[in-house]
């Protein structure tokens, strides 16, 4: 019970130090980039580290060569799209790596959608939280067994991490897709745009969607 409301309180302290942060960004550190991020100047630097977890038989649930197309895809299509750089979260790091440590059941098979919003609050979001490469900046991705009507989720600029099922991490244009959610965008009805709901999505964006992208806290000069 002590531990319920625990993780609860942790899971509200979190979202609204986000919201602050990432308010304080759009409006203040990078409001130029909320006018007139369409121009994509100057070049910007967005972190990102892929954990994959490892299933109850302690077997990572992909290969770290699996995300390679995913890796490629991302950091061609943000160079190209937000003249964005996507690094590893260290200079020395790479980007995607095995988490040596037990995931919790509630971790390995999530929910999506709502569901993921519920989750952020209880034994899943305090795990993915203590996981983080670093608070408000990098995005961290985690590789699940499963997850709920889905292949990958995100919870938007709430949480500095993405969740990607086998399937999704597999796919060239999903984890792109759901760092695009974490950095502000929301999805739209264009079958050729990056934020089309499905695996048969394009990679184009919209100039409104380079000027919400941009001045997400996650996307930074330094
Ligand atoms: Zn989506």
């Amino acid at each position: 019970m002590m531990k319920k409301i625990r993780n609860g309180i942790k899971a509200s302290t979190r979202i609204s130090a986000r919201i602050i942060i990432e308010t304080i960004h759009r409006l203040v550190i990078n409001i130029f980039d909320t006018l007139f991020g369409f121009l994509n100047w100057p070049e910007k630097k967005l972190r990102v580290r892929v954990f994959i977890l490892q299933d109850p038989k302690a077997n990572a649930v992909v290969s770290p060569a699996d995300l390679d197309p995913a890796i490629e895809y991302a950091k061609r299509s943000f160079k190209k799209n937000f003249n964005t750089r996507l690094l590893p979260y260290k200079p020395t790091q790479q980007i995607v790596e095995v988490l040596q440590k037990k995931a919790p059941y509630e971790a390995l098979y999530t929910k999506g959608n709502i569901g993921a919003l519920a989750e952020e609050f209880k034994i899943a979001g305090n795990f993915f939280a203590s996981n983080l490469s670093g608070s408000f900046y990098p995005i961290t991705a985690f590789v699940v067994l499963d997850i709920d009507h889905a292949s990958g989720c995100s919870l938007g600029p709430l949480t500095d991490y993405v969740t990607l099922d086998p399937d999704g991490a597999r796919n060239a244009s999903t984890l792109a897709h759901e760092i695009a959610h974490a950095c502000g965008l929301w999805h739209i009805r264009s079958k050729s745009n990056l934020l089309w709901r499905t695996f048969s999505r394009g990679d184009e964006v919209k100039w409104w969607q380079k000027n919400i992208f941009r001045s997400s806290r996650h996307v930074t000069y330094w």
